[in-house]
């Protein structure tokens, strides 16, 4: 059966029940059809007296581009919690569209280890990221107005950074101009389209505490520039509170469950490479009194989901991490070898399936590293290993050795092909892990300037020797800092695919620096992000995107989803 297929098998349960296993009351809920539910945010409230859930955290080494488990892995430990007699609720992202239709599939997890139902998780949901979309947009329309009633704010047009988003692969849109026909139409400019997810607006809809907190971070958006370099906000173009009423909704988080039955709680999608890429801290403000785990996804390897994880979101929360799961696989050692090369969207190269734990032990340098990751903030690293139908047990047994040498906790897990059943060990492992008490500290305090906090994670985290800005970045860092930002912390936009800045480095590079091209910061939703590399904000379609083979068969069923 496909993931589909097994999805639509799923005995669901009402979510009052799912909702009832996390002790809220059925009018804490607001019911969204038959199989979804949104959580009010008064039960954050209502639950306040209730015993705070460990809160574990699931990263990964550094993955290839397809996704090494963190979200199968995410559900099958929340399932084999329930399995072992431990209440759990796990808290995911919402997948974007774009890439649904692009080339990664939706992101419900995979096999007997999903959240259901997929085809809503991975489709609409309960429109929150159309809510994005609209708020943004709504900041763009008001943003032009004002340009058009008289620029009262005087904001420099060529210094605008605000554009438009849409959740589509819409290469087409990166750059158009705006403003064309007569004088009454507008302004003429430059500008473009980003993917919903890059929405600062989403960055904020998953950093905001509260409604008055959402509210607040909106009016901190800057827009653009005066000739004299002071920001203009969204506040003083008077657009935040548009968007707020916009947002309202969107903020409560979506209650959901996996094919097990435990609580799912999706929520929000920020971009993993310009923001933080974490699901909403609403969301684990509920799940943290909810059960006795709370387990939760961070994106992308343990060197940017975790290290925003722990220094962007747990900051702004006031959360404690007490164990940090790192999902590894086969396939992604071996590619740190560096003998391998895995593409997107094409099979694995054939010589790669054949038994050799030697590769895998040769692909050791990057689970060393990012098992000291969790450390270097205080943090229990517990080493999953994913198993796949194509792997070995002498190659799961090199991963087990290097989590054994690092003195790191580990377990095998099969819950993609056998649900929550495969991951008792994982689980039993990251309970022990928990209870060790929590030693959690961020990599850097708010009073560190913005260039101490980029060079303290590129050296500490991603093992360069050091950072080099181009002169623009130097001054735009400098800008930040006079304007008040630099208490902010940073979100280094980087690649994915290597701990360092360069997509080709495999394992854990040494003797290299870190490039800043250029600076941006995202003051609403609370952090400031250095470019390193060619950063896509609008993805385009590949030549055969998963858009051409989603349809609906005659039932009027969804099909070719994954
Ligand atoms: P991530 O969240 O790290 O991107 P996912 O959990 O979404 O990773 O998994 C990436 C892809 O790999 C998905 O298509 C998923 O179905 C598949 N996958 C994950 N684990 C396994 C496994 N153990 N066996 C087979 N396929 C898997
Ligand atoms: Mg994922």
């Amino acid at each position: 059966m496909d993931d589909l297929q097994i999805a639509k098998a799923a005995r669901l349960l009402p979510p009052t029940e799912v909702a009832g296993a996390m002790g809220l009351d059925p009018a804490l809920l607001e019911p969204y059809g038959n199989d979804v539910a949104k959580v009010r945010l008064d039960a954050i409230e209502a639950l306040a007296d209730r015993p705070k859930a460990k809160y574990v955290i699931v990263s990964a080494i550094t993955p290839t581009p397809l996704g090494e488990g963190k979200t199968t892995t995410t559900v099958g430990l929340g399932m084999a919690m329930a399995r072992t007699g431990r209440k759990a609720v796990i808290a995911l992202r919402q997948p974007s569209m774009g890439p649904t239709f692009g080339i990664k599939g939706g992101a419900a997890g995979g096999g007997y280890s999903q959240v259901v139902p997929m085809e809503k998780l991975n489709l609409h949901l309960t429109g929150d990221f159309h809510a994005v979309t609209a708020a943004h947009n709504m900041l763009s329309a008001v943003l032009d107005n004002h340009l058009y009633q008289g620029n009262e704010t005087e904001i420099e047009p060529h210094s605008i950074t605000w554009r438009r988003v849409l959740d589509v692969n819409d290469r087409a849109l990166r750059n158009i101009v705006t403003g064309l026909g007569t004088r009454v139409d507008g302004v003429p400019r430059e500008t473009g389209f980003d993917i919903t997810t890059a929405s600062e607006v989403m960055a904020i809809l998953a950093l905001a505490t509260s409604l008055t907190d959402l509210r607040e971070r909106l009016g901190r958006i800057v827009v653009g520039y005066t000739g004299e370099g002071k920001p203009v906000t969204s506040e003083d173009i008077r657009g935040a509170g548009a968007m707020a009423a916009i947002m309202r909704d969107a903020l409560a988080p979506n209650l959901m469950q996996t094919l097990e039955n435990t609580p799912a709680l999706v929520h929000a999608g920020p971009f993993g490479n310009i923001a933080h890429g974490n699901s909403s801290i609403v969301a684990d403000l509920v799940g943290i009194r909810s059960g006795e785990y709370l387990i939760t996804e961070a994106g992308f390897g343990a060197d940017m989901g975790a290290e925003r994880f722990f220094n962007i979101k747990c900051r702004a929360s006031g959360l404690v991490p007490d164990a940090a799961v790192i999902v590894a696989t086969v396939r992604a050692l071996k590619a740190h070898s560096d003998k391998f090369k895995v593409v997107a969207g094409k099979p694995l190269p054939e010589a790669m399936l054949a038994e050799n734990p030697d590769d895998v032990t040769a692909g050791g340098a990057n689970l060393r590293k990012q098992i000291e990751n969790m450390r270097l903030h205080g943090v229990s690293p517990v080493v999953a290993i994913n198993a796949f139908p194509t792997d070995h047990p002498s190659e799961h047994a090199a991963i087990a050795a290097i989590a054994e040498e690092m003195g790191a906790r580990w377990a095998v897990c099969t819950h993609f092909a056998d649900g929550g059943a495969g991951a008792t060990d994982l689980a039993e492992a990251v309970a022990e892990a928990a209870e060790e008490p929590s030693q959690f500290a961020f990599l850097y305090p708010d009073s560190a300037s913005l260039k101490e906090k980029i060079e303290t994670v590129a050296t500490k985290v991603y093992g360069a020797d050091g950072v080099d800005y181009t002169p623009a970045a130097t001054k735009q860092l400098d800008s930040y800092e006079a304007n008040g930002f630099g208490s902010l912390p940073v979100c280094i936009a980087k690649t994915h695919l290597s701990i360092s800045s360069d997509p080709a480095l495999k394992g854990a590079p040494t003797g290299w620096r870190l490039p800043v091209r250029e600076v941006r910061a995202s003051v609403g939703a609370g952090f400031v992000y250095p470019i390193c590399g060619d950063m896509r904000t609008m993805p385009g379609l590949g030549a055969t995107p998963a858009a051409h083979s989603i349809d609906l068969d005659e039932h009027g069923e969804v099909v070719g989803l994954f």
